[in-house]
């Protein structure tokens, strides 16, 4: 039998387009007179990028945003050529004339990053553009005060490189108070002050909510798009995503059996539980063992031993006993609970929860918000 002629999925994620094309207006609203890019890196956050990109085109949005190269050559195709995709990581060395020759715009990160492209710009006898990265606190990405110093005392800079913006990236934007975020403002717009014609670049979502003065020029949201709170002080963003599971089996365990690998859990009373066809190969955190939960028809259906790779069991006793068959689905995600809920019950952050799914499950786009 082949594998191309089956077409039933064990879980499936509903993406709505529309709410993440609302997401994009409200946010563009928010940053206006700054303009309003969009980050699609990790496949649009694991999302769909060929699918999220063109949608966010088509609300206006102009300046796309991948970590790598090869994100950029993947999404193109999807894209007007008024659009601008900015590779974030910057380029390996080789990479160059294959970057310019697409007309994709590289961060800079590095001097020797610099170096190169200049090299082909003298090589090509012309300016190439190209975005700057200056790291004004984080130690992750960018050229140090120092290195962008020297840019700017160069006079055969602006001859080899048309700079597009110049731009930083916040550690602590998703807590408001912390000092970390003036100490970095501060420090980019001394920087900044050596270029004085390029654009400036500082927020992502975290950051468009800190203050207008981390607006600059330009913007570069990623998960608020995708349906998650930017900092605490940021407004409650469109959800994006509905993931649910189907039943595969579902067994009524005396007391005292046990679920799921090791037995960890003890059944203490007679239980109905249900088997759901969805693991940690599928991206749902193996840490939800015992701690996170399904839903259905607004009863929490609480997931009982560990999370296997390719299923889970959940507690039906919250249920009438035919409220739910085998074939049936339930839900992980959507209005019952969202990624906030799910990561912290998995210890950890919306972004990694959005970023690993997918890979398995049924994937449909939707427009239910308009
Ligand atoms: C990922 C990333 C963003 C987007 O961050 P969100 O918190 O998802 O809005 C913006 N800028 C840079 C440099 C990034 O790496």
């Amino acid at each position: 039998m082949s594998g191309r002629t089956i077409t039933t999925f064990s879980s499936r994620l509903a993406i709505d387009l529309g709410a993440i094309r609302a997401n994009y207006r409200s946010l563009a609203r928010h940053v206006a007179p700054a303009e309003c890019g969009a980050v699609i890196k990790a496949d649009a956050y694991g999302l769909g990028a060929r699918a999220v990109a063109p949608a966010l085109h088509a609300e206006g949005c102009r300046t796309f945003f991948v970590a790598q190269l090869r994100e950029a050559f993947d999404v193109a195709d999807t894209l007007g050529a008024d659009a601008a995709i900015v590779i974030l990581n910057g380029l390996d060395p080789g990479c160059e004339a294959a970057c310019a020759e697409a007309g994709f715009l590289p961060v800079l990160n590095a001097p020797g990053q610099v170096e190169r492209w200049r090299r082909l710009a003298r090589a090509k006898g012309t300016a190439l553009p190209a975005v700057l990265q200056v790291d004004s606190g984080m130690s992750r990405l960018g050229l140090d005060a120092a290195a962008a110093a020297a840019l700017a005392a160069d006079p055969a800079f602006p001859r080899e490189v048309a700079l597009r913006f110049i731009m930083t990236h916040l550690a602590c934007a998703d807590t408001p108070g912390h000092a970390a975020n003036a100490a970095q403002l501060a420090s980019f717009r001394s920087i900044r002050a050596l270029f004085p014609e390029a654009r400036a670049s500082i927020a992502n979502s975290g950051g468009a909510f800190l203050s207008p003065a981390y607006h600059c020029d330009l913007v570069r949201p990623g998960i608020a798009l995708f349906g998650v709170q930017p900092g605490p002080d940021g407004p409650a963003m469109r959800p994006v995503v509905r993931l649910e599971a189907r039943i595969l089996q579902i067994r009524e365990v005396e007391a005292g059996s046990g679920v799921g690998y090791g037995l960890d859990h003890v059944a203490p009373t007679r239980q109905r539980l249900a088997t759901l066809g969805i693991g940690y190969a599928d991206g749902w955190p193996r840490s939800l063992g015992g701690a996170g939960a399904a839903w259905h028809a607004g009863a929490r259906l609480p997931i009982v031993g560990r999370v296997s790779m390719d299923s889970l069991t959940v507690d039906l006793s919250a249920l009438a006993p035919d409220a739910l068959a085998k074939g049936d689905f339930v839900a992980l995600l959507g209005p019952c609970q969202s990624l906030a809920d799910v990561a912290r019950d998995a210890g950890t952050i919306p972004y990694e929860i959005l970023t690993r799914l997918g890979s398995r499950c049924e994937r449909t786009f939707v427009e239910t918000v308009q």
